[in-house]
């Protein structure tokens, strides 16, 4: 836990907090964080609750991570950080839905799909060209054929497209013909791959690890950041728990604490999280409801012949409903949590 202090606390401030941690049973440790002074509990199995800090005079956030996060923290910029692509905003208030099928297959598929998510009022378009599939036998996607895909879909429909890279070649690639790089839950703590792409001048999307707490998250998001690279995106795709009637848990509740946390934009993946087309629409809408700025849903044009993920793509006519259903909720819960935050 880091307890961080205001920016005008004084010593006294600093001492008290660090008398009421040592009163419970706990070590800390005073140390800098953001140009003000931050109190480390040490970690331990059980940490005390963030509310017995809150109130303290001096004290200005609490936050349930060890790690001081230096530059994805609310406390290095307060501002939400926008990423822009052309007109299109993310993360200024609005609702981001990027679409399309989760591997990129031919041209007639991916044209069909980039056509009808952008009628149907879709800001971006996605397609794995690399796939980091479980069985080394599933398909592996079409490498840079996919990429040159893409663009092509992005030349016809004008949508920004978002892709996954896996690897220094695969970077180099996504950098040539794609506007957003995917970063998968299972390369989140891929640390060559996440320096790597700190140092590329493309936005990003960071994906959390099935298994990733807050923290691992926040910190994967660090080396980003701290490597150069601004624009981030995190995006919730459920993770593992004994839950088994989905193909992972949507963890919905990180939603608002990355949102008080850090200034990044959130989006959240209804689709991977539960592998079931039934389950995506009302995922969706619970993701706006909780706050996030975005989602991102798989569409396949037949999702029956879908080399990747078949059973949980949406139809495009499908996905046409969701998109009216989300932009008809839109400016009612953006208003709810105003009056309610
Ligand atoms: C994907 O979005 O195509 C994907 C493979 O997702 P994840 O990394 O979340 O499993
Ligand atoms: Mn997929």
């Amino acid at each position: 836990m880091l307890i961080v202090m205001k920016s005008g606390s004084t010593r006294e401030d600093v001492d008290r907090v660090r008398d009421v941690i040592q009163g419970l049973g706990y070590e800390s440790q005073a140390l800098p964080v953001a140009e003000r002074l931050a109190v480390r509990v040490s970690e331990y199995a059980r940490e005390p609750s963030c509310e017995l800090f809150e109130t303290l005079p001096g004290v200005e956030l609490v936050l349930p991570i060890s790690h001081p996060v230096r530059k994805v923290g609310r406390l290095a910029r307060s501002e939400d950080t926008v990423l822009r692509f052309g007109s299109r905003e993310v993360g200024s208030g609005g609702f981001t839905l990027v679409a399309g099928p989760c591997a990129v297959e031919n041209e007639e598929q991916i044209l069909a799909v980039a056509r009808s998510v952008r009628d149907a009022g879709a800001d971006m378009l996605r397609g794995g060209a690399y796939k980091p599939r479980t069985s080394p036998y599933d398909f592996q996607g079409l490498g840079e054929e996919g990429l040159k895909l893409l663009a092509l879909a992005r030349k016809e429909t004008g949508l920004p497209v978002i892709t996954e890279a896996v690897d220094e070649a695969s970077v180099e690639l996504a950098e040539e013909y794609a506007d957003v790089i995917q970063i998968g839950a299972r390369n989140m703590q891929n640390f060559a791959l996440l320096k790597r792409l700190g140092r590329s001048r493309r936005p990003l999307l960071l994906k959390r690890g099935m298994s990733a707490t807050l923290e691992d998250l926040l910190l994967s998001a660090e080396y980003l950041l701290d490597a150069g690279n601004p624009n981030v995106i995190l995006c919730e795709r459920g993770i593992r728990s004994f839950s088994d009637h989905s193909r992972y848990t949507l963890d919905l509740s990180i939603v608002p604490v990355l949102e008080r946390l850090t200034h990044l934009p959130v989006f959240v993946d209804p689709s991977h999280a539960s592998g079931h087309r039934s389950s995506v629409a009302p995922l969706a809408r619970a993701a706006m409801a909780a706050g996030a700025d975005g989602v991102m849903i798989e569409v396949h044009p037949d999702p029956s012949l879908a080399l990747c993920d078949g059973p949980q793509s949406l139809r495009p006519e499908e996905f046409a409903a969701l998109a009216a259903s989300l932009k008809s909720l839109a400016p009612f819960m953006a208003e709810q949590r105003e009056t309610v935050p």
